[in-house]
């Protein structure tokens, strides 16, 4: 609509602003496709488990009515579908509050390591059925990161989970937190930036080359019956990246099929310079 209200006139600048106004609404059309896509993705996901429970409650009501045995099978199925969309409900509001703050970043002083050892008690149960055994080592005297522990504990247990679910049975998962001044930056942004980073390789099947640049991408999987079956969301990395994006920080994913994954991610040093904020502490 900006576009047929622009006139040449004799001003040159005229063409170059119709341009960019051309340029604008070919933006605002994407990201309108973009915000379409995600509701009917959204809606798919959630109306596949709801039409598995609407078929089971017929099947309660008609056939399975006498039939304790069969009763209690698809009450367990039914059990698994409602947690489903639990988690994917859980999921979706999850990534909109994230978005919705994405332009504060967070400014506590979050010690990594006690967030990282909250958020492995919490999975090793889950490890440990598959015997796949988590080992994590920490640099001494680790400065801490700035963000938000909440959010941070969230990248943490995505990846981590991640890690249990692809990985393979009897393996081992290895957490590192260390220090670097060499992270990684987009092009355009310094080359050196003061992080604490914080990766998770596993020993799982990997992920082919031309799947990474999409990982992030909301309701994106590898191997979509394999990720039903772990009982993804495919909405965990989208908020892995959304976190670290308010968190002005770095996602790098590295994988070799047939050897694994590893997934680091980078953040502002809490007090240094190149955080550049005022620093409060977290502990509370
Ligand atoms: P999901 O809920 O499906 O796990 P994610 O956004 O966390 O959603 O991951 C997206 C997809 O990336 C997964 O479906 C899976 O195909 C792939 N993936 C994520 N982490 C790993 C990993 N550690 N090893 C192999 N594949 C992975």
């Amino acid at each position: 609509a900006h576009v047929e209200t622009l006139r040449a006139g004799d001003d040159p600048g005229d063409a170059r602003r119709a341009v960019i106004a051309l340029h604008d609404l070919t933006q605002i059309r994407k990201l309108e496709q973009m915000r379409a896509d995600f509701v009917a993705n959204a809606s798919h996901e959630i109306r596949t488990p709801l039409a598995t429970l609407i078929g089971f409650i017929e099947t309660l009501r008609g056939p399975a009515k006498d039939d304790p045995e069969a009763a209690e099978h698809f009450l367990s199925i039914m059990d698994d579908q409602a947690r489903r969309m639990s988690r994917l409900v859980n999921d979706l509001l999850s990534l909109s509050r994230i978005e919705m703050n994405e332009h504060m970043p967070p400014a506590q002083a979050v010690d990594l390591v006690d967030v990282v050892d909250d958020v492995i008690s919490g999975l090793e149960f889950k490890a440990r059925a598959r015997g796949i055994e988590i080992e994590v080592g920490a640099e001494p005297g680790l400065p801490s990161a700035l963000g938000d522990a909440d959010e941070l504990a969230q990248v943490a247990q995505n990846l981590i989970d991640n890690a249990i679910k692809y990985g393979r049975n009897d393996s081992r998962i290895t957490v590192r937190l260390f220090r670097t001044t060499q992270a990684p930056r987009p092009v355009g942004l310094a080359a050196v930036m003061d992080a604490v980073a914080f990766s998770v390789t596993d020993q799982g099947d990997g992920i082919p080359r031309e799947h990474l640049p999409r990982l992030t991408e909301r309701f994106y999987r590898v191997d979509s019956a394999r990720s039903r079956q772990v009982g993804s969301t495919g909405l965990g990395l989208a908020i892995v990246k959304h976190i670290i994006n308010r968190h002005r920080g770095h996602l790098a994913i590295d994988s070799k099929p047939g050897e694994g994954s590893s997934f680091t991610i980078f953040l502002p040093v809490a007090g240094s310079a190149d955080g550049a904020r005022p620093v409060r502490s977290s502990a509370a």
